[in-house]
């Protein structure tokens, strides 16, 4: 297929559809500058994870991309910057009401580009809208200090813009990641340069046409379609770039973070997990078994904060586990766009490799598979790549599957005593991004959430997050915040001003040595 060139086949129709209502063309591309950019680089498939066909080709945008966006950044931030902060405001509550009006194509595109469920996808428009609406209502509010200082001078502060911000996203949502990063972003005054995965780039593209729509000037939301190692690399290295976003691996964080340093610029990582979820016998049982479903098989366990470890107490154990196994076996697992499936693809051939061989690695090191592993009897014949919910029971600290993220929809579950074996698991990993307890004893609850090392921790729930509360990771997780007020202390740097107002300064008084 001709880069660029319209995608075929039956989800290759839908999608080309979709394309041509929301961006008013059918080829990808990237968005820079207001303007569609073919890139330059290798060529790059988009595949249908629920068929495993290919259905549509782009080239990866590359360096030249790159330094056309972040010209087209530099000039856009410094026209959004000269606004007031209530147009700026008024702005990004229009971004939230085009999101709105588009939701039903925008979750329809989504889903098919993904392999997203269309029960998951189809409620993902109005939470995108509504992070767009809560930092429109920061844009006045975000303000300085007046600090008393020992000295004749009036002191006082000013959070800026960092200016052009580079934000790199991973492929399990897309378009959630996409909005919860650009919102807070554009809210504290600066351009973004944002490059979602090479694998999933379609929403995020329609996102930067939104924010245009709604007022934003020409280049202040750039998205572009391509690889991490070509035009990922030059997004962190252009010399516009003041600041890089970071959300995937750790691996590919800790390379990139190691890269801005050189520079030197700060970096915000938002990286994997190995959560742990710890149900005790005084927990309301039956709703502790839903509450490790949904953390571990949402999203297909393609999702930072899976609940991937479960903590079961020894009294328990057996009546947790043979609930979960049933229950779990009956979780429907189909194609996404279905309505009743609320577990559908992998989203690409390299991760259900690595889910179905992690699986089988902990089966030879002594775990003990009680549902699932491996595709599914009922779509044998598809080409997609299904995962059955599994469970692995009597997994030890020492399994690799104990210790690694899978990403997929695979639980692990280990048996404890007592409250402070339960915390010694629970932290007995580099990671710390999320974490749970179920128990109805209240000095419990907090004793383990005070405990467990996580950025993020549920009492008798899993998986809530929202823009307005602080997300992010302790350890090996990550570190900075990209919601709530606290990702505006990301985005933003703080100058100090002196003014001396006395009528004969005090020379030599308060003044910096040297
Ligand atoms: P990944 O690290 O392979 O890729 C993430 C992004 O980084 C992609 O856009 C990729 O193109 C880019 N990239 C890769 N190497 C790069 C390089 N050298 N320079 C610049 N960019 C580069 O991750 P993935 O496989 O796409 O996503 C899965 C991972 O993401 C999991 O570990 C998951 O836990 C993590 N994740 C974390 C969060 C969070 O908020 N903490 C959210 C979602 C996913």
């Amino acid at each position: 297929m001709a880069d660029g060139a319209a995608p075929r086949g039956d989800v290759s129709d839908r999608v080309t559809d979709l394309l041509q209502t929301l961006l008013g063309t059918q080829a990808v591309q990237s968005y820079v500058g207001g303007a569609f950019v073919s890139g330059a680089g290798q060529s790059l498939d988009l595949t249908d994870p629920a068929t495993g066909k290919v259905f549509a080709q782009y080239s990866d945008a590359g360096p030249d991309v790159v330094a056309q966006a972040g010209q087209a950044a530099e000039a856009a931030q410094k026209e959004w910057w000269a606004k007031t902060a209530s147009e700026r405001g008024r702005i990004m509550f229009e971004i939230g009401r085009q999101i709105r009006a588009h939701a039903e194509p925008l979750s329809q595109l989504e889903a098919l580009s993904t392999g997203r469920p269309i029960r998951d996808a189809g409620g993902e428009p109005a939470r995108m809208a509504e992070m767009f609406e809560y930092y429109a209502g920061w844009c006045d509010k975000i303000t300085g200090d007046v600090i008393p200082v020992p000295s004749t001078h009036l002191n006082y502060t000013r959070h800026e813009p960092i200016g052009v911000v580079a934000q790199i996203t991973p492929w399990n949502a897309p378009l959630f990641t996409c909005c919860w990063q650009v919102a807070p972003a554009i809210c504290a005054g600066n351009a973004v340069i944002l490059k979602p995965s090479e694998l999933t780039p379609l929403s995020s593209i329609v996102i930067g046409v939104l924010c245009e729509k709604a007022g934003v000037p020409r280049g202040l939301v750039n998205v572009l379609a391509g690889a991490g190692p070509t035009t990922g690399q030059a997004m962190v290295d252009h010399p516009a770039t003041g600041l890089v976003v970071f959300v995937g691996s750790a691996a590919a964080g800790s390379a990139i973070a190691a890269r801005a340093a050189l520079k030197p610029m700060p970096s915000v990582l938002e990286l994997g997990g190995k959560s742990a979820n710890i149900i005790f016998p005084d927990a309301d049982i039956d709703r502790a078994v839903i509450g490790a479903q949904a953390a571990i098989f949402a999203s297909c366990g393609q999702s930072c904060v899976a609940g991937s470890r479960l903590l079961v107490h020894r009294s328990v154990h057996a009546e947790v586990v043979e609930k979960l196994a049933t229950a779990s076996a009956r979780i429907p697992v189909g194609m996404p766009m279905d309505p009743t499936t609320q577990i559908g693809p992998v989203n690409n051939q390299a991760q259900w490799t690595k889910i179905d061989a992690m699986v089988r690695d902990a089966v030879d090191q002594g775990a003990v598979l009680t549902t699932g592993g491996g595709k599914p009897d009922a779509l044998s014949d598809s080409g997609g790549f299904f995962f059955a919910p599994t469970v692995l029971d009597h997994v030890r600290q020492d399994m690799t599957i104990a210790r690694d993220e899978v990403f997929g929809p695979v639980l692990s579950v280990l048996t404890f005593d007592d409250e402070a074996e339960a915390v010694a698991i629970a932290n007995a990993t580099p990671y710390g991004l999320a974490g749970a307890v179920w128990t109805q004893d209240v000095g419990r609850a907090h004793r383990m959430a005070a405990q467990v090392r996580a950025g993020t921790f549920w009492v008798n729930s899993y998986k809530t997050i929202n823009v307005m509360s602080p997300f992010g990771g302790f350890g090996r997780s990550g570190y900075g915040r990209s919601s709530g007020r606290e990702a505006l202390a990301a985005y933003t740097q703080t100058k100090s001003v002196w003014v001396e107002t006395a009528e004969t300064p005090a020379i030599g008084f308060g003044y910096a040595p040297g």
